[in-house]
Parts: structure tokens; sequence; C-alpha cells
């Protein structure tokens, strides 16, 4: 064990649970417990428990759950190590790591080095003669080189191994090299770079740990942009470029643009509330991180048909997690870059009329949807309400969905309460076609991590959900746990995964320390195996303590164990059977 178990228990001691989750879900209490929108799968009715008295969380849409440090494990993506620190911080505890510090721990502490050392290598390399063609391209986007210091731009050589070589010199082993994503192993097991001339990009996250890059052609090879895989620290959906600044701008309004250029351009022109994405579509997991730093997105997304379908996808997914959506329409210039050159020593000042005068979203779909239909014909006008009523629908804010339906109704002479009636009605169908998905995901997940954390509870029902009860109560009421253990030996169990927990469990008792996921190592358990254990102990009622209860289960579980032996025995008898007559027929 890294930390001393005394040490652990202090810091949950002094731990608020409350506080620390309630920075990443709106929580509001219900009875003793907490309850609120899953942070780690989309959904629109909360699912998602916080239990104060015992510090523990779970998610009964996904399945999700543990303690304060499993908790900070999944939001931060911090290894065990990391979470225990940094509550450790929190408290003014102070966290001293053994000699025995994990396997897992170094290993990331090994790529934040080796990407730290790499973008260094990247930036020496633009600033030296290779890096004159990329420097040209900076120049030509009007980046100044505070600019490029600033976000510690880059240039990847194109010799294939300058960066390789250049790390290994340093005593990076390949392994590591290959693990953070800087080079690949080519079909004759070299170690060769994986950016090869192209401008680099380094993506830091918000406690400033290089984590990956991004890297631009700067001619017209294919494709534009190669990013980082995901490596132990990087998680492609779910960071973004540049947030580790705008985090820090004191504004509690993002822009989010769809390239690297767009945001660091828009830096340095003062706007250091701008981020980008990685690339990719929006996802949620970057919705739910933009949730954290800002009230409010606006979108700044290339003008071109592609850029504004994939606004619209990003409007729907904003708004659908609680964030307010402004549109950023650029007049006669192809992007923000453009605008404020264009306009000379205003640019600045103009660009941020615009910002202020965007549009929501709801205003800029009706508008484009205006623009498609002819409103002076009544065929046109029925269409154009018609599309209009689905988009209002959507909208939360009975004021909003007031102020624009007065709109339509003084751009179509349509009476308003025809108009709010047809926004009424959508409203009933959006509302059961969503419980009706959220149902059906939750299913879905929840029959995908049946399959994933227990396998054999599928095919073993009836001995999984008794093993469960068995387990919780043990966990939960120490009397019934020593008359359990002299009672059922783990050969009892039949699903393996409950079988393990059990003996866990047991190991605890032996030592007389009271069972604590906190102290689980993850080499013994998942992540997602923790989660289920926190489930089974939240499962506990004080009816299932009864003695005649913990009987039932006990019999259910010797019942069960006994049927699938002799099931195993019939399958064996059989394979003998159908040998011998094998045998028999070769004779
Ligand atoms: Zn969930």
């Amino acid at each position: 064990m890294m930390f001393s178990e005394d040490f652990i228990s202090e810091l949950k001691e002094r731990t608020n649970v409350e506080e620390i989750i309630s920075e990443y879900v709106n929580i509001s209490r219900k009875g003793k417990n907490l309850i609120g929108l899953c942070p780690f799968h989309a959904e629109r009715t909360p699912s998602f428990c916080v239990y104060p008295n015992n510090g523990s969380f779970y998610c009964f849409g996904c399945g999700i759950g543990g303690d304060i440090i499993t908790f900070l494990r999944l939001a931060e993506h911090f290894d065990y190590v990391e979470a225990v620190k940094y509550l450790a911080e929190r408290v003014g505890m102070n966290a001293v790591v053994s000699d025995e510090e994990n396997e897992v721990h170094k290993q990331k502490s090994l790529v934040y080095k080796v990407n730290r050392d790499a973008a260094k290598f990247f930036y020496n390399s633009l600033m030296s003669n290779r890096g004159v063609e990329a420097l040209n391209y900076l120049k030509n986007r009007h980046i100044l080189p505070k600019t490029v210091k600033h976000f510690g731009l880059g240039y990847a050589p194109p010799k294939g191994y300058a960066l390789t070589d250049y790390l290994k010199r340093l005593g990076y082993s390949e392994e590591i090299i290959i693990l953070a994503n800087l080079a690949t192993k080519t079909r004759y097991s070299k170690c060769r770079d994986r950016f090869e001339g192209r401008l680099m990009f380094p993506i830091i996250d918000v406690r400033g740990n290089v984590i990956a890059f991004g890297g631009r052609a700067l001619k017209n090879e294919i494709p534009k942009y190669i990013n980082t895989s995901d490596t132990p620290v990087f998680k492609k959906s779910s960071n973004l470029f540049a947030l580790n600044f705008a985090k820090n701008s004191g504004q509690n309004k993002i822009i989010l643009t769809e390239g690297y250029m767009d945001a660091v351009s828009l830096h340095q022109s003062g706007f250091p509330n701008t981020v980008a994405g990685l690339g990719t579509a929006l996802t949620l997991g970057q919705v739910k991180l933009l949730g954290r730093y800002s009230d409010e997105v606006i979108l700044s997304y290339d003008a071109d048909e592609a850029g504004q379908k994939a606004a619209k996808k990003a409007m729907d997914m904003l708004r659908e997690n609680g964030i307010n959506v402004k549109v950023l329409s650029i007049p006669k210039a192809k992007d923000p870059d453009e605008y404020i050159r264009l306009n000379g020593k205003d640019g600045t000042i103009k660009f941020k009329n615009l910002i202020d005068n965007s549009k929501s979203d709801t205003e800029f779909k009706l508008e484009s949807l205006k623009i498609k239909f002819d409103i002076s014909s009544s065929e046109g006008k029925i269409k154009y309400l018609t599309e209009a009523a689905k988009v209002l629908s959507s909208c939360e804010s009975a004021i909003e969905r007031d102020i624009f339906s007065s709109k339509l109704c003084d751009e179509t002479g349509i009476n308003k309460s025809a108009i709010s009636l047809q926004i009424e009605k959508y409203r009933k169908m959006n509302f059961k076609k969503h419980k009706k998905n959220e149902f059906k995901n939750i299913s879905k997940l929840t029959a995908a991590i049946n399959d994933k954390v227990n396998k054999e509870k599928r095919e073993n029902l009836r001995a999984a959900c008794a093993e469960e009860s068995v387990l919780s109560c043990i966990i939960n009421n120490p009397d019934i746990a020593n008359n359990i253990f002299s009672r059922i030996s783990e050969d009892e169990f039949v699903t393996d995964l409950n079988k393990r927990i059990y003996r866990s469990i047991k190991n605890f008792s032996e030592q007389n320390k009271s069972f604590d996921v906190s102290f689980l190592s993850e080499k013994e358990f998942s992540l997602e195996e923790i989660g289920r254990i926190t489930k089974i102990t939240c499962l506990y009622t004080p009816n299932m303590g009864t003695r005649e209860s913990v009987n039932e289960y006990i019999d259910t579980l010797l019942e069960e164990k006994r049927k699938k032996n002799i099931k195993n025995e019939n399958s064996e008898s059989e394979i003998k059977k159908y040998i011998e007559n094998l045998k028999k027929i070769k004779k």
C-alpha cells in the first residue's frame, strides 16, 4: 500500500465530499443524500447520487461509483497517487509517497516529462535554421514572436528520427517515447517520429502539463492535422486547446473556435478566453469541461457549410448540458483574424462588439430558417412556422419562447396563440422522445456494464444477486459478517468477481480492519469493479440484515452452486462418454 491506512482515513475524514463533487455537478439535497446530473454520461433526469454519510457516490444511470478518490480519478483522469495528493493538498495534509510508488504513476510522470522535453525540442527547431518555412507560415498568419513563445509553438523536422534521437540522447527509453505517442514503431521495428515537417501546437492541461500535440501541415499534405492519439495522460475527447490560459482569463464566457490557429490569433488580439477543439466534432467530455469553466460559450466556427453544420451540433449539445450558447457571425471576413486586421486599429474593439452582440443559438437557428423559406407565400409561411416551432420547442425558458413567438407573429402576421399551441405540441413530443431515449441509453449502458464488470452475472443471475446481497450485508454490518464467514467459503461463490470481493473483505476482517474501497489497489480491482463494489454497498437496507434474509441469501447461493456443479459434472461425464464412443468406433 502506498499510503498508510491511517493517512487515508484521516484524509477522507477531513475531506468535504459534498463540496468537491459540487464543483463538478449541480447537486441538490434529497433526504439524507444528494442527487444531480451525472458528470460521466449524458442525461436529462438526475440519477447521480452522493451519499455524504459514507462519502461515496453512485450513478444509477451508468453504474459508475466509488469514493471521492475514485471520483477524482474519473473526473480529472488522475491516477490513484495524484488523486490522494490533490485531496491532501486541499485539506493541508502532507502526502508522502512511499518507495513503492506505483508503476502507473511513475509511467505517467515520465510521459509528462518526455512531452515537456519534446515541446522544448519543437520550439528550438522552430527557432533554428530548419524552422524557416514554419516561421514564415506564422508570419503570414500575423503571429508575433511573443505569441509563439506564449503558446510554445514549435516545428517538427521532416527527417523522421530527429526527435526520437534527441530524446534517446536525453536518456528516454523507446518504450516511453512510443507510450507518449511521440514515435511509432515502423515495420522494420525502428522507432520513427510521429510528427514530421509540421507546425506544432502543444496541448497543455489545466494543471500546466504538456499532455499532447497537434501538428499542422505546412503545405497541402494530408491529413492537414495530426494529433497525439490517446495516451496514459491524454484523452482527445475530454481536452481542449488553450483551456490552460482561458481558465485564468477571469471571464465566465468562453469563445470556442474550430482550429488552433484561430484560438492563437484571438489570444494575440486580446481574447484570452478562447479555446479550440482538437480537430474532431465537439464531444460530451469537452462540453462537460467547458461547463466547469464557463456559463456561456460563444461559438466562432467557420462560415462554410461544414463549419455551420458542426456549429449546429455543438449548439444542441451545449444547450442540453445547461450551457448558454451564442453564435458569432463575422461580416465580410473569413475568420476573426482577418476581421480584426481589416478593421485596423479599431479591429479589437469592433470584434469585442461582435462578441457582445452575438446572437443566441435560437436566434441563429431562426434566422437560418428564414433564409430557407419564402414567407411571402402561404405555403412558405406554414413551412417556416412549423420548423420555427420545432426550434422553439427545445427552449427551456418560457420567457425566451414567448419573446420569439411574438417576433414570429410580427414577421408572419399569424396569431401568436396558434404559434404557441404548435410549440407546446412539439414540447410534449420532445419530452416523450427524450424519456424514451434516456431509458434506451440507460438500459444499453447497464447491459454493457453488466457484461463488462461481472461478465458471469448474466449467465448466473440468481446466484450473482444472492452473492451481492451477502456481500452488501457483510460490508454494512460487521455483526452479520462473522456469522457469514463461518458459514460459507469463497468456493461457494459462483461468479469470479464476487468471489474476489468476498476474499478481499475477508482479508480485511482477518486483519481486524473495516473494509473500505479506498484501500483497494489498482491491481486488485479496476475502476469499473470499484464502481460495482460501491453499488453493492449502497444496495443495503436494514431489511436485508435480518436473520431470515441472510439465511435466504445463503441458501440460494448454496443451491445455485450445487446446480452449477452438477451441470459441470454432467458436461464432464458427457465428454467422457463421447471419447469412449469414439474409441469404440475406431476399434
Ligand atoms: Zn452516469
